[in-house]
């Protein structure tokens, strides 16, 4: 299937082919003759799906079927992050290019002044892509309305609502006018997201392809035995011994990232700390750093690192494992992006065997246990009974049920006893 047969105006499919797309994915063969029928839309899809234009292309597309007269915001796109916001935002500008009249694309978050993203609001805008809080500031503003929006996306919703945008979005709602199409898209729908979905949206077009990312990263992941202590020994070793020109490494607190960051430095290795607390000049000012190399390591907190899109990342760290299966997923999904290798390397120790074993069996993995010469470690992993360390780890794993392997699992135990 080609573009071209989607329905979309020549000027989009002008813009595609300029950007480089030959075909479409999966999400956007389902989701564009959807959308342009006009219906409301619930997207299971994960970052990599090609969602992005899945929603801008037949947003455009609707923008310039109904455009007349003076200018009125026709599309809000509401995203967790910043830097999403500023991918998504770039996207739709990027496919509006070949379109035959001006598009304008506002772009907002928190965080920075409002004053310029007031200014640049001055004369409305055609599609304003804005994370929840920036964006009720700005209506408390009276900087823009939003009162006859003719399309709603929600984007990235399960991570809206981890990063407590709940309220935010509640009161968007409220002030967005009944008639409206809704787009929805998420990774994943805990019980929350779905009622947050059931609430909006009109007997939406399913749509879920979840298996399906542009390019299939080529991820070699690692499970490295480490007494918790030795961890940033280790971790320098390795940032030497495979000489990664750049390193992404999970911990789990800002302290951690501190602390982490600040032994590097003092070892001779350009690293840095980036995480939720930093203001929007620094955040900004980290990733630069990052991107043009002149930092090796970036020591970073989940909070802090979601929504970037940094390419070609050789190496991601776990020094402190992810809470959740899904979190692991999402970590290592940051190398081995757009067709290039990588490597996910996960600290393990004592106390973390059993909660690491949990997001193997939740992924389907079952990585081999390695040691690296002089960081052997002296602890030993506790032997436990399956079924215990389930029972014991799985209110650790957040918004997961038990699996069915976990429930075989267990009643096997209950029967040997
Ligand atoms: P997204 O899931 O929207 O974040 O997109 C993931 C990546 O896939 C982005 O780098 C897009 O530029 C790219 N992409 C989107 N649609 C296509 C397509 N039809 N063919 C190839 N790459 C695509």
């Amino acid at each position: 299937m080609s573009f071209t047969s989607l329905g979309l105006a020549p000027s989009l499919i002008n813009a595609v082919a300029e950007i480089g797309y030959q075909e479409p994915t999966a999400i956007q063969r389902a989701a564009i003759p959807a959308i342009l029928r006009g219906e409301d839309v619930l997207g299971a899809a994960q970052t990599g799906s090609g969602k992005t234009a899945a929603f801008a292309l037949p947003l455009l597309q609707s923008l310039l079927d109904n455009r007349s007269g003076p200018r009125q915001l026709h599309g809000l796109v509401l995203v967790p992050t910043r830097e999403l916001a500023a991918q998504v935002g770039e996207s739709i500008r990027k496919l509006a290019q070949h379109l035959p009249m001006q598009v304008k694309v506002s772009i907002v978050f928190g965080g920075v002044s409002i004053n310029p993203q007031m200014m640049a609001l001055r004369g409305g805008a055609d599609i304003v892509v804005a994370t929840p809080g920036r964006l009720l500031d700005l209506l408390d503003h009276n900087a823009l309305k939003i009162s006859r929006t003719a399309m709603l996306v929600l984007d990235e919703a399960d991570r809206l609502l981890d990063l407590g945008f709940s309220e935010e979005l509640a009161r968007i709602l409220e002030l967005l006018p009944k008639q409206r199409q809704n787009l929805f898209f998420s990774a994943t729908f805990p019980p929350e997201v779905q009622a947050l979905a059931d609430g909006m949206l009109h007997q939406p077009a399913r749509i879920e392809v979840l298996s399906e990312p542009v390019s299939k990263p080529d991820i070699a992941q690692r499970a490295i035995l480490v007494d918790a202590p030795r961890r940033t020994q280790l971790l320098k070793h390795l940032i030497v011994e495979h000489k990664w020109p750049r390193v992404l490494v999970f911990v789990a607190t800002k302290y951690a990232a501190e602390h982490v960051a600040d032994k590097l430095q003092r070892n001779g290795i350009r690293a840095a700390a980036f995480h939720g607390e930093f203001s929007q000049g620094a955040r900004t000012e980290v990733l630069a750093d990052f991107k043009a190399s002149r930092l090796q390591v970036l020591v970073a907190t989940d909070v802090a690192a979601r929504g970037i899109d940094i390419a070609r990342l050789p190496a991601v760290v776990n020094y402190d494992l992810p809470r959740s299966a899904v979190d692991y997923t999402h970590r290592i999904g940051r190398t081995g992006r757009a067709g290039e290798s990588g490597v996910a390397v996960s600290f393990v120790s004592a106390d973390t065997e059993a909660h690491f074993r949990l997001i193997e069996n939740r992924n389907d993995i079952l990585l081999p246990r390695e040691q690296v010469e002089g960081f052997e470690p002296k602890e030993t992993a506790p032997v436990v009974a399956p079924a215990s360390v389930t029972d014991t780890i799985n209110g650790g794993i957040k918004g997961k049920r038990k699996s069915k392997k976990d429930k075989l699992r267990e009643a096997a135990a209950r029967a040997a006893e």
